[in-house]
């Protein structure tokens, strides 16, 4: 029978293939209190487990083949990481110790505790690690058992079923496991749990494997060997399609192989309209490495470096100026000339860290509108100065610019400027080298420094809208409240006009004006912000090349009219009218 499942569309394109099912997690253990001449005995059996769990991260490591994606290897050092932290290694230990439990329940039990930690987490990013530590635990109770790794399992079957269309379909799956599903002839993924930023999904995105996460139930409803079908642009996943569903998706998909081999060709040719004009695009990064894949997807630079995932990584404290320095430096250098936008620690609101300390943080009823981004940094000024000298000495190893976040008011950028001057002659004092002629830019994401946004261009060298924030903050609808998220509308008459705005006022006075939002990678947008005088976007990396497609197709003359209508319309379906005139024009 025919049924169809809906999840979160994470990696694009279509897969058909046939079901092959992974055995949910096996973190249904045996309870049994130990004697306490066993407790030595326990302890030594877990880090035993333990020790074969590294060999095989190690092995896996090795495995790498020289293509695979650079967040793999990262992914791998992650659960090696938590394979040896202590919250999750001695606290097993510990309730060996004490309690006397076995140590698969030792280990089920501090699992539970530390999702409890991870749950109260609202965001999204970090919630989601949460999976990685089960999909360790996982690796170490099989470990325990003396079963096989899944990642061998899985190979082994598929080596001796020898289906060559297949489609996993899993609880959750581990990242380094999916790597070893690459080299076999999996089409496309379907999880149970996961969100468009679990590292299934950014793994994924980075294979270019159609994949569907957070399908609730997906694996409890497919049985083995199920004929299905991935719409990884829809999240949809339909099993046991009717020959007509079957057919029409079979066209969709070859039709789709084209649209990809078409993209890569334009990976190196010059990006610009019909009518010459030149488009710059750019990359968005989290972590240093990501500058290799923004090289790799034909990125002209890097946008938008957003910092606050480094210092996220330390638990309870921030990174050292040397940390911070060879961090820059590595992604300056991964970049090769081409210029990197860092973008100053931007925490809060969602993005909490843990060394931000009580300070009434914690209890602020608001957090988005409270002590986030520029505020926090200019309320921790060692902090800030610290990131500073770490980002001007970075600007030795190539062209480096600096970007602040959430400003306002005239006397934030005042102070932040005199603040760069600050960590300047600290430098020249002890003789650091640093480029004097470094480009100080703000983000324009709060709707006062649009209205206000001649403050900005008298001060500073280029700005860049944060799409994602203006929204917030124009349409008062908090990005990570699921409750108001069918309001977040990026093409809302008033977002339309802040953001014509921004780039009316930048261009007149020959500031680059840059938007690095989610919007400048969606190629649904591309023909409106280009017609509103956009010539410079920051993107995901796997957005370069569609956006640079509709670049390529455009022309901005016959923009002119639909984008003056489009900001004229103020009612929804006088809006519709205006949109579709665009695309069309
Ligand atoms: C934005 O607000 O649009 C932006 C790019 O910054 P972030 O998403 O990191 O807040
Ligand atoms: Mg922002």
């Amino acid at each position: 029978m025919s049924f169809t499942l809906h999840g979160i569309p994470v990696s694009r394109g279509i897969a058909i293939g046939r079901a092959y099912l992974i055995a949910p997690a096996a973190l249904d253990v045996d309870h049994y209190l130990i004697e306490p001449d066993q407790i030595g005995e326990e302890i030594a059996r877990f880090h035993a487990a333990q020790e074969a769990v590294h060999a095989e991260l190690d092995a896996l490591r090795e495995d790498l083949a020289a293509d695979a994606p650079s967040e793999m290897g990262a992914f791998i050092n992650v659960h090696s990481m938590i394979l040896n932290d202590a919250m999750l290694v001695q606290e097993t230990i510990d309730l060996v110790r004490t309690r006397r439990y076995n140590v698969e329940w030792a280990l089920t039990e501090q699992l539970q505790i530390l999702s409890r930690h991870f749950d109260d987490i609202e965001d999204e990013y970090l919630r989601e690690r949460k999976a990685d530590i089960e999909q360790v635990v996982e690796r170490v109770l099989k470990a325990l058992a003396g079963a096989p790794s899944t990642a061998s399992l899985v190979a082994h079957n598929a080596a001796s079923n020898g289906h060559n269309e297949m489609i996993v379909v899993a609880h959750d799956i581990a990242p380094a496991d999916m790597l070893q599903f690459k080299t076999q002839a999996f089409k496309g993924f379907v999880t149970d749990l996961g969100g468009r930023t679990s590292h299934t999904a950014i793994v994924a995105r980075s294979l270019g494997i159609p994949a569907s996460v957070g399908v609730q139930q997906a694996s409890a409803l497919i049985r083995q060997n199920d004929l299905i079908i991935v719409d990884g642009d829809h999240g949809i996943v339909i099993v046991d399609p009717a020959p007509i569903v079957l057919e029409e998706y079979s066209y969709r998909q070859s039709e789709k192989v084209l649209e990809q081999r078409k993209l890569q060709r334009l990976k190196f040719s010059p990006t610009q309209t019909l009518d010459g004009t030149k488009i710059e695009l750019c990359a968005n990064i989290e972590l240093p490495d990501d500058a290799q894949t923004a090289v790799e997807a034909g990125a002209m630079g890097v946008g938008l470096f957003r910092t606050e995932f480094l210092f996220m990584n330390h638990k309870n404290r921030l990174p050292e100026e040397e940390e911070q320095f060879e961090a820059y430096k590595r992604a300056i250098e991964l970049m090769n000339g081409r210029p990197v936008t860092i973008r100053t620690i931007d925490v809060g609101a969602d993005k909490p860290l843990d060394s931000m300390g009580g300070d009434g943080y914690e209890t602020a009823p608001n957090p988005a509108l409270g002590l986030r981004a520029i505020r926090w940094s200019l309320s921790e000024p060692q902090m800030f100065m610290t990131q500073l000298r770490a980002i001007l000495r970075a600007s030795a190893f190539g062209p480096t610019k600096i970007l602040i976040p959430m400003l306002a008011h005239a006397q934030e950028i005042d102070q932040t400027l005199d603040l760069i001057q600050e960590a300047k002659r600290q430098l020249d004092d002890a003789g650091i080298a640093y480029d004097p002629n470094v480009q100080v830019g703000a983000m324009i994401e709060i709707p006062a420094a649009a209205i206000a946004v001649r403050l900005f261009l008298k001060r500073l060298d280029f700005l860049s809208i944060g799409t994602n924030d203006l929204i917030q903050y124009t349409l008062a609808i908090d990005r990570a409240d699921n409750a108001v998220a069918h309001l977040y509308d990026p093409l809302h008459p008033a977002v339309l006009n802040l953001i014509a705005f921004t780039l009316r006022e930048a261009n007149r006075a020959g500031v680059p004006v840059s938007i690095c939002g989610e919007m400048a990678g969606d190629p649904t947008a591309t023909r409106l912000l280009l017609g509103l005088g956009l010539t410079e976007f920051s993107m995901h990396p796997s957005q370069l090349l569609v956006v640079k497609q509709e670049i390529l197709r455009s022309n901005l003359k016959a923009f002119e009219k639909p984008v003056a209508d489009v900001l004229a319309a103020y009612e929804p379906a006088e809006l519709a009218t205006a949109l579709a005139q665009l695309q069309k024009a």
